[in-house]
């Protein structure tokens, strides 16, 4: 990055960048202008950073922006909506390669524009670590979807598969070789905007988050939210095939690893059948694994009925590790 410096770097991206009706002022000056048809938007911001969510030889630098735009892409669909416009910061280390960065570039890119986004400004400092920090709009969608929401008696339901990603987190930390199934699942996360946006339009779900940090986490932050408790029945719980060849540890990493990007959400009873006939439309399997309880925190049991104990429910970054 020293040869060819920041505004070097940036005169390189920008002509790459795709032109679009919605886009009045792309990137290049103070701020864009992006046009919208008063709508409401989605907005939010995500970061990877070089030794707190990986290391360099986890991914290379095109999979390294996918997926930095694809985590922010979940967040978008855990409230139903619409990847539209994004903004990237990059914080680059002096000896890292131009060639490099550009191909993060490339990759943040290729996975907006898959979804249908496009990147309209950014902005380059120097940094110690390697970080990619992503704020995306999206189109918000015609009814709103929160955290909040869920009632006793709603059932709980997971799309996909849960702890393939964290498995293989935790056998690089340990200097293990993990599996390609892993490995392609911590690499190139599948946001699921489809799913979400079918669900919040279709009306029957009270409330939705998606699994980034660790599924009792994350479903804790909707009980919280929501002023309720929830059963899990671990039978029930889609761990991914490959968690499943392992002993008993990787069912824990399962539930509490993280970096899964599936959706939870909360379904009153009555909308069961009507959910469903809604399945064909997610674009993914959903299962139900639990219910929405009176009380407080995550309950998850097996199948003797006995209570699993975590530690912690997910990844905490300020957390004290023991
Ligand atoms: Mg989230």
């Amino acid at each position: 990055m020293q040869e060819v410096g920041e505004f070097g770097f940036i005169d390189s991206i920008l002509p790459k960048l795709g032109k679009r009706r919605d886009v009045l002022v792309g990137p290049g000056h103070d701020c864009a202008v992006v046009r919208s048809p008063g709508r409401a938007w989605l907005v939010t911001v995500d970061s990877l950073v070089e030794g707190v969510h990986f290391k360099r030889h986890w991914l290379s630098p095109r999979q390294l922006g996918r997926k930095s735009f694809l985590i922010n892409a979940s967040d978008i669909a855990a409230m139903g909506g619409q990847p539209r416009f994004c903004l990237v910061n990059f914080g680059v280390p002096p000896t890292y390669r131009s060639a490099d960065l550009v191909r993060v570039q490339a990759g943040i890119v290729s996975a907006a524009d898959e979804l249908g986004a496009a990147v309209v400004g950014g902005n380059l400092s120097q940094a110690t670590q390697l970080s990619i920090t992503i704020t995306l709009l999206g189109e918000a969608p015609s009814r709103l979807c929160t955290r909040a929401g869920a009632q006793p008696g709603d059932q709980i339901f997971l799309t996909g598969t849960i702890g393939a990603a964290a498995l293989a987190v935790h056998q690089w930390l340990r200097g293990g070789t993990p599996s390609g199934a892993a490995v392609r699942r911590f690499r190139e996360p599948e946001p699921r905007v489809r799913a979400g946006k079918a669900l919040v339009e279709s009306r029957l779900i009270s409330s939705m988050i998606d699994v980034s940090d660790g599924l009792v986490q994350d479903l804790g932050h909707v009980c919280k939210a929501s002023g309720v408790g929830a059963h899990v029945e671990l039978e029930r719980i889609p761990i991914a095939p490959v968690c499943r060849k392992l002993p008993n540890s990787a069912t824990r990493l399962a539930l509490s690893g993280g970096e899964d990007y599936e959706l939870l959400c909360t379904v009153p009873a009555h909308n069961l059948t009507r959910l469903k006939h809604l399945q064909a439309a997610l674009g993914c399997p959903i299962h139900r694994i639990g219910e929405i309880t009176h009380g407080r925190g995550v309950k998850v049991v097996d199948a003797t009925g006995k209570r699993l104990r975590f530690d912690h429910g997910g990844f905490d970054h300020f957390a004290s590790r023991r």
